[in-house]
């Protein structure tokens, strides 16, 4: 795609990321800012809404494709995740930290608890499916380099008994760990703060 042509496509994919939020009231960012560009950035927000969960995100062009994990992620291949697809966020998202007002969207504390870069291994009859296409298709196999999370992932759209529901899980790989709980370390993989300390600001 030319760069004008991905600009237009992350415009019009944030429309109801937009719609949902007065960015007079919070602090999250509003758009991609020009320039911003990570390659491909996964990220793993955790949200102290009104339920508890991770979000899960990865770079796709200028947006960030976005599950909400009410569980979050397990090592444990035979741990399969709920997660259930949410708007497309602005690239900039993957950097915010903070306090949601209450009483707006999604009102609360996030913390981002674990990011770094992700591989793409999609592949159909031997070849790489790209990941934009993967994800239309409902099926994406990524490896990820972050903090606390590495290795073999999967995403599969189960579309029932919601349009949204995919299912996200560990795949079998040298980084399967069953018995690591990676919620141990609960501090910021972006500032080493806790969920209280990023409230207080
Ligand atoms: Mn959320």
């Amino acid at each position: 795609m030319s760069g004008r042509r991905v600009k237009t496509a992350a415009r019009s994919s944030l429309r109801r990321y937009r719609a949902k939020r007065n960015f007079r009231q919070t602090r999250e960012p509003a758009r991609s800012r020009r320039g911003s560009s990570y390659g491909s950035l996964f990220v793993i927000q955790k949200h102290d809404a009104s339920h508890l969960h991770y979000d899960f995100r990865l770079q796709v062009d200028r947006v960030l494709k976005s599950w909400a994990v009410p569980k979050g992620p397990s090592l444990d291949p035979k741990v399969k995740r709920l997660a259930v697809q949410v708007e497309d966020h602005p690239l900039d998202y993957g950097h915010f930290e903070g306090t949601i007002p209450k009483g707006e969207y999604g009102g609360g504390t996030v913390m981002v608890w674990d990011t770094g870069t992700y591989r793409n291994l999609t592949k159909a009859s031997g070849k790489l499916v790209p990941i934009k296409r993967a994800i239309e298709a409902g099926r994406v196999s990524i490896w990820l380099n972050g903090w606390k999370l590495q290795g073999g992932f999967a995403l599969i759209h189960t579309k029932r008994p919601q349009e949204r529901n995919w299912l996200l899980f560990k795949m079998n790989d040298e980084k399967t760990d069953a018995r690591r709980d990676v919620f141990k370390a609960d501090k910021s993989a972006l500032t080493g703060r806790t969920m209280s300390q990023i409230a207080k600001e």
